[in-house]
């Protein structure tokens, strides 16, 4: 919980990022039910509507709300309520990946609460994957129509702007998300023999379109690049070396059709095992439903995320995303020092610099100090107002 003192800095500075701000905004803006959150609650008020970007921005600077959500939907009357009496008109396809949904080795030393290098590096990698092996190659969006942002805690939003996915109702995008989860997906699809006993594995050629195309090459890719990116597919270290040694032969093979080159035990299993690790991990339960529910509502790019007081930065593109450092290009509060009793176990890398572990009083700059109250791991001892 932040204290009184904490709440009230937290507004101030919350207010004058929004004052200074010109890059909160959205397109279609009198179209979109937005939502705002207090520091219990994400989202404690919605069905919230602006006719404008001045509007909204006059709101933010006035309300200096600690989260501020909108819809992927566009509607007719976007703040009338129940949901049935907006008028919906269309939605965007979004996807949501979280690093909390990854079950990282990271995660079993410092738990779910924290969020380290690996865990950023881990979820952007999912978000790279999302975009190149399945949205461009698979559904054929073109690269310019996909916008992707930092979701200003543990994660990346991944918008889709396309006239062909407004209309899609919560069934087809349900459909969407399986087929990137690799859900539903028949192996036997694209391995017509596999498990008939004595008869050669025939399977997918690295041309081929969809999963089985995706699984060609991607091996392809980690033969040739070695045992780590093979035991990345979650290939067991001695097959990997295996594999790795008779890459060529292997690669023959594969570009025919031929999956039998070497002795795999348990064939069946092991290609599953591949599979599973080429699938872009959204969460089961909650962030499917940010794609598949159209009434969810997510967070708005730009604005300020409440629980780390970092931006939900919106990234340029995917090439973009490659060289981002959230813990960096999202920091929102630069220019003070403050000072903070501090408790953390763990390292803490903002703004290419290592704070921490504390345990005690200390002085840091003031986005350090906001992420560290807002996570709750520091407590505020001085501010200025
Ligand atoms: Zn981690």
């Amino acid at each position: 919980m932040l204290g009184e003192e904490e709440m009230a800095l937290v507004k101030r500075l919350v207010s004058s990022y929004y004052r200074a701000s010109t890059s909160v905004t959205t397109d279609r803006i009198g179209q979109r039910e937005f939502g705002v959150g207090s520091f219990e609650r994400k989202i404690a008020f919605r069905h919230l509507s602006f006719g404008s970007a001045a509007e909204l921005k006059s709101y933010l600077v006035r309300e200096a709300p600690p989260y501020v959500s909108y819809s992927s939907s566009y509607y007719a009357s976007p703040s009338a309520r129940p949901m049935e009496r907006k008028g919906w008109l269309g939605a965007e396809l979004v996807f949501d990946l979280d690093a909390t949904d990854m079950d990282l080795q990271c995660q079993k030393v410092h738990g779910k609460g924290w969020i380290c290098r690996n865990c950023l590096d881990s979820v952007k990698a999912e978000a790279i994957k999302l975009v190149e092996d399945f949205l461009v190659p698979d559904f054929g969006f073109a690269k310019g129509s996909i916008s992707i942002n930092f979701s200003g805690n543990r994660g990346y939003h991944v918008h889709v702007h396309n006239d062909a996915t407004l209309s899609l109702d919560s069934a087809a995008r349900k459909e969407i998300t399986d087929y990137i989860a690799g859900i539903g997906v028949e192996m036997q699809e694209f391995f017509p023999t596999l498990g008939m006993r004595g008869r050669q594995l025939s399977g997918p050629r690295p041309t081929d379109r969809g999963w089985g195309g995706k699984m060609a090459r991607h091996l392809l890719s980690a033969a040739g690049r070695g045992v780590d990116a093979l035991a990345a597919l979650g290939i067991d270290r001695k097959t990997a070396g295996i594999i790795y040694r008779k890459r060529a032969l292997i690669e023959l093979g594969i570009k025919s059709g031929n999956w039998d080159m070497v002795y795999i035990k348990n064939k069946a299993e092991f290609w599953k095992t591949i599979m599973g690790n080429l699938t872009v991990r959204q969460s089961d339960r909650i962030d499917r439903n940010v794609t598949n529910d159209t009434s969810h509502l997510i967070r708005l790019p730009n604005t300020i995320h409440g629980e780390t007081g970092l931006v939900a930065k919106v990234v340029g593109s995917v090439s973009d995303l490659e060289r981002f450092d959230p813990m960096k290009d999202a920091i929102a509060f630069r220019g003070e020092e403050l000072m903070i009793e501090a408790h953390t176990d763990f390292e803490l890398y903002m703004n290419g610099t290592r704070f921490g572990p504390y345990g005690g009083r200390i002085r840091v700059p003031a986005y350090v100090a906001l992420y560290l109250c807002l996570k709750g791991r520091a407590k505020l001892l001085q501010s200025k107002h």
